[in-house]
């Protein structure tokens, strides 16, 4: 709790000046309903004109004594004057005391959402970093949510606890001070009669509560009965049991109409039990009032103020009694977004991790298994070696550990067990920056920021010369559709890509990828949505650039398949096979059942 308080600290000015305007707005509060006073003295007072000059001019006193006799004095010289002058005060005040609330109100408000804004900054750039799997566990949309409702209650929260939590009390305060200096004895006798009685109006609206609540019971008994017997309306025919069903029905509606009858009572009854009581509570509380006015122990303007004094302390406290909610579902909103900011990177850089040097041998599985925490065996005791700048194929089912494997390379996650090496250094002893320095992946469908061609091939290297961009964009074809575009590679590609089609999102995705010239590429189906010209340019994109590059894709196209220069096949998260198509068309029944179904697949 305090530490979603920790986001204000920044603030805290703001915050201070915002509890200042309500100890401003509580003050006018009091004065408006002091200032009530006079005025109804002034019309219906028995003390007349020089009463109303007396307590006031006594009440002024308090700030200093020339004001009190200069103010009457001036303003106060005939009953339609004082008047005038009190109508006018209330105006000011009113208008003053709106615009501290305003004040109030939109330093509080702004102060939320600049804290909101900070965690949610802090939040974002929290996830970005953490691995890849997590985001794909928790789902877009949950992440999402933290951003949107979390943050959202996040808001409402602080509003709530900078703002109602200050303000609502100390307006209390005046009101219950004015209320008090009117006539404490007075005050007392309301502070016991009102809470009873609304609490008794409240014990009224509970009972015709849970009538209806007993209706809506047996309504769905009926409910439940109607459904078996019509869901089952064959076994009940073939069993001649319409009869029986029929008398089920009718007791079960006799009951219903028992509840409902008594609820058409309760409902009548309700609206003027709750008159009675406030009737009553009110009598009791204006007797007393009505008492001392006799006693000439209060004036007719103190008798008003008072009971509209007492009535404006409602509000407050209904206020805080809303707040209570608000700051539990801020709160909670907060603990969701914590939750997350507290999760520790899974895969990080370990003590003296060393850099990387680009791929030049071979990478190297061994005894490799994945098994996601313990909820699939996605790979289980893989021993491969892949030299330096093949091409390699990975064929298998689908769930057969292809995505596994390839997330293996840029240390998206670690194996549970066994080592992923490249040129013999475990990954896990090297920097996360120089593994993923030298992978690129295309994955199945590219997402591109709407932006131009040019700022998402860019997007990879930021500080790509114009030259580099346009020859990735040649080399990936993307150059072939681009031209016959009206402003080129400047061309924005709209929302997620939308005005690119599918294959030509892909080229870009791989000349994105081309630019940061990976000495290992990862298509993993890359070309499985593609028509078949945008697949065809894109495997002459890669044979073109393949040169002392390591590839692995993940494809159904056997022409690709065949021209690699190694196929794994992975079944169920083991090895298979390894060789060249050749080799494996002799040799694995299981790689001739993959590629047997055709071209396509
Ligand atoms: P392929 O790419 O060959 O279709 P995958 O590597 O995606 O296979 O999946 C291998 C197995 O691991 C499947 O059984 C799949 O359900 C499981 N799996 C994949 N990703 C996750 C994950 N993030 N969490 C849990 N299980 C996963």
């Amino acid at each position: 709790m305090p530490r979603l308080l920790s986001y204000l600290r920044p603030y805290r000015l703001r915050v201070a000046i915002a509890i200042a305007l309500s100890f401003g707005v509580g003050a006018l509060t009091f004065l408006s309903f002091g200032a009530l006073i006079p005025t109804l003295n002034t019309l219906f007072g028995t003390s007349g004109l020089e009463g109303v000059r007396e307590d006031t001019a006594r009440a002024l006193g308090y700030v200093s004594p020339d004001l009190g006799t200069w103010f009457t004095d001036t303003f106060f010289t005939s009953k339609p004057a004082t008047f005038f002058t009190l109508v006018v005060a209330v105006i000011l005040m009113t208008f003053v005391r709106g615009t501290l609330r305003y004040l109030n109100v939109t330093l509080v408000g702004t102060v939320a959402i600049a804290a909101a804004r900070d965690l949610t900054n802090e939040l974002f750039a929290h996830l970005v970093r953490q691995p890849v799997l997590f985001v794909e566990r928790e789902g877009v949309g949950t992440v999402a949510s933290r951003f949107t409702a979390d943050a959202d209650e996040v808001v409402r929260g602080l509003k709530t606890f900078t703002g109602t939590v200050f303000r609502e009390p100390i307006q209390f305060a005046f009101l219950l001070v004015f209320a008090l200096s009117i006539s404490p004895l007075l005050t007392a006798v309301s502070f016991v009669i009102f809470p009873l009685i609304a609490l008794l109006i409240r014990q009224v609206g509970r009972v015709a509560k849970r009538n209806a609540k007993r209706v809506l019971a047996h309504r769905s008994t009926l409910l439940s009965i109607l459904q078996e017997s019509f869901f089952g309306i064959r076994v009940v025919q073939t069993f001649s049991a319409e009869d029986r069903t029929a008398d089920r029905f009718r007791g079960e509606n006799a009951r219903l109409f028992d509840r409902n009858r008594r609820l058409v009572r309760v409902e009548a009854a309700t609206s003027p039990a709750m008159e009675i009581l406030a009737t009553l509570g009110i009598s009791g509380a204006v007797l007393a009032g009505g008492m001392m006015v006799f006693d000439a122990k209060l004036d007719a303007g103190q008798f008003l103020a008072f009971y509209l004094a007492v009535g404006a302390l409602y509000e407050p406290i209904r206020k805080v009694g809303s707040a209570v909610p608000r700051l539990q579902g801020g709160f909670a909103g907060a603990a969701r977004i914590f939750a997350y900011l507290d999760r520790a990177a899974e895969v990080r850089d370990a003590p003296g991790a060393t850099g990387l040097a680009p791929l030049s041998e071979e990478i190297r599985f061994e005894g490799v298994s994945v098994t996601y925490g313990g909820r699939a065996d996605a790979l289980t005791d893989l021993d491969v070696t892949i030299p330096a700048g093949e091409q390699v194929a990975l064929v298998g089912t689908s769930g057969a550990g292809k995505s596994t494997f390839v997330g293996l390379l840029p240390r998206l996650f670690d194996p549970e067990e066994g080592v992923v090496s490249f040129d013999g250094t475990d990954l896990r002893e090297a920097t996360l920056a120089s593994i993923r320095r030298q992978t690129a992946i295309v994955p199945q469908e590219t997402v591109l920021m709407n932006d131009t061609v040019r700022a998402n091939i860019a997007f990879a290297r930021p500080d790509a010369t114009a030259d580099e961009i346009h020859e990735a964009a040649r080399a990936a074809r993307v150059t072939e559709f681009v031209d016959r575009l009206e402003h080129g590679l400047d061309t924005v590609v709209g929302e997620r890509g939308a005005a690119l089609s599918g294959g030509q999102r892909q080229r870009v995705a791989i000349a994105r990828a081309l630019l940061t010239n990976p000495s290992i590429l990862i298509l993993d189906e890359a070309v499985s949505n593609v028509d078949e010209e945008s697949a065809n340019l894109i495997r002459e994109a890669l044979e073109e650039t393949r040169d002392g590059r390591t590839t692995f894709v993940i494809t159904h196209r056997l022409e690709t398949i065949s021209r690699s220069d190694r196929i794994v096949v992975l079944d169920r998260g083991r090895l298979a096979a390894v060789g060249t198509h050749g080799d494996l068309m002799e040799s694995s029944a299981a790689y001739r059942r993959l590629v047997g179904g055709g071209d396509r697949g």
